[in-house]
């Protein structure tokens, strides 16, 4: 059911849902969706933080100048009247253009003119989401300065004349969405929609019509150009003869195009297609996994833990290096990296399995951060010789699966592939990271020492899950075809 009775005023807390998908925006407004409510609790950590932040930023202001709360539209007028020196949760709203914002702050400047700022947690000023917002405030405020963000690590930026074109684009397009009494039509895009409110209401409707972007690596664009040959749902492009297909945008060369009818063909019937034979590196397998916080107040990502499942490979041959807080960090770095040097000893011939590229790039990030590229362990992990394998990429070459996503949850929890599922079935790496940020809160040492040792049976399970993922690939896809 649908609620098209009145155009909702335009808002630029609309921004974020706008810049991922129209639909959502739109269902934001004028969808009356009777959804389960779904308690994200990474989501309301982000919150809390946002929170103390603002507070933060409000503290910080409330020291130097005289800063006024606003309790409503009126209030903030009167403020402005007043020409106090700064407004706290101002509410503007612009009925002519239809336009309301809640900008955190409104600052006066010498000139008596009110600049907008908003205290984010992010470290850059550059998100399309922020600019939109800041830009919409000056808008709004009429204003020719620019406007203030207090961006998470302490630092200031400031938005002005450059944010106009996306904050134009932005008005123009809510302005036809929000007249609009139709959910406007869409297309899949896996992370997106699984990560949205929205999913449970989106996904039966795609399914239903067979829609081509639900094909892993297949995207919006492809799908466009393949109806434009005539095939315009999955059961059409797992019958289609690759070669027929000619190039399109975002899906070409005779390779993508196989790829892409395999993938249809598997979506239908739940098989797994080989299309190489899979090659795997002889030698100790170690494998490997971190987890990491990306909510500190540096902007830098912490690394809290590496963990390792060692051969034996049972549940007791889980290894690890942990550090309780990010100003450990570079102990926790030094710990690893001569953790390497043992393993290294230990066996000769070690490859280090991750899945996807992220150890390998966190490595470089760590060995820069720390003025250590020329380190000699670093040079062993991250030259010709390392000792590092990514799983993905002999899955990614060599196997059409019947996924809409390649992580490693993916295809370890499927049934019907490796089969494995994690003791903590919520878990995940948002998981983590929230219960990594209530370690650090917790004083309580019972309590900390329940989410340490929760974090860690999910680390172990990540890495037991690669290590039954290079069993369920030796077993089955070693050089056949
Ligand atoms: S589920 Fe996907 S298509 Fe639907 S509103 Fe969310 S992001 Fe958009």
């Amino acid at each position: 059911m649908t609620n098209v009775a009145a155009i909702p005023l335009i808002k630029p807390s609309d921004a974020r849902s706008w810049s991922l998908c129209a639909r959502r925006v739109w269902l934001d407004n004028k969808g009356n969706l009777d959804l389960s409510p779904v308690t994200d609790e990474f989501e309301q950590l982000i919150k809390q933080l946002g929170h103390e932040q603002e507070d933060a930023v409000f503290q910080h202001l409330a020291s130097t100048i005289d800063v006024h709360t606003a309790t409503s539209q009126a209030d903030t007028k009167r403020l402005i009247t007043e020409g106090v020196q700064a407004i706290y949760q101002a509410q503007l709203v612009d009925e002519e253009n239809g336009f309301t914002g809640y900008p955190d702050f409104l600052i006066r400047n010498e000139n008596g003119e009110y600049q907008p700022a908003d205290a984010k947690l992010s470290l850059s000023e550059e998100k399309k989401g922020i600019q939109v917002q800041l830009g919409f405030y000056r808008r709004m405020l009429g204003s020719q300065l620019p406007a203030i963000v207090f961006l998470g690590d302490g630092n200031k930026a400031l938005i002005g004349d450059e944010a106009n074109v996306v904050t134009n684009q932005f008005i123009t397009e809510m302005r036809e969405l929000l007249a609009c009494d139709e959910e406007p039509a869409v297309r899949y895009g896996h992370s997106k929609c699984r990560a949205c409110p929205y999913y449970t209401h989106c996904k039966p409707a795609f399914e239903a019509k067979e829609e081509l972007s639900l094909l892993y690596g297949v995207q919006g664009r492809a799908a466009l150009g393949l109806e434009a040959e005539g095939i315009s749902t999955i059961t059409q492009l797992a019958s289609a003869d690759p070669i027929t297909i000619p190039d399109i945008p975002y899906l070409k060369g005779s390779e993508n195009k196989r790829r892409a009818v395999l993938q249809a063909r598997s979506y239908l019937t739940g098989k797994v297609f080989q299309t190489t034979p899979v090659s795997l590196p002889t030698g100790q397998w170690v494998h490997f996994d971190i987890e990491d916080n990306p909510l500190t107040g540096n902007g830098q990502k912490h690394v809290y833990l590496w963990g390792f499942l060692v051969p034996g490979y049972s549940d007791n041959s889980f290894e690890h290096v942990w550090t309780d807080t990010e100003a450990d960090d570079q102990q926790g770095w030094l710990q690893f990296l001569a953790r390497i040097e043992e393993y290294r000893q230990r066996y000769p011939e070690l490859v280090l399995a991750h899945y996807s590229q992220h150890e390998r790039t966190t490595i470089r990030t760590y060995a820069k951060r720390y003025g250590m590229k020329n380190n000699e362990t670093v040079l062993y992990l991250l030259g010709y010789e390392s000792p590092l394998f990514d799983m993905q990429k002999p899955v990614l070459d060599s196997l059409v699966l019947p996924l809409q996503g390649y992580g490693l949850k993916d295809i370890c929890k499927h049934k019907d592939l490796v089969n494995i599922q994690w003791e903590d079935d919520d878990s995940g790496s948002q998981w983590s990271i929230v219960q990594f940020n209530r370690f650090i809160a917790e004083t309580d040492p019972k309590i900390k020492e329940t989410l340490k040792s929760d974090i860690l049976g999910y680390n172990r399970n990540d890495v037991i899950a690669t290590r039954r993922l290079e069993e369920w690939l030796r077993s089955n896809f070693m050089g056949q075809l």
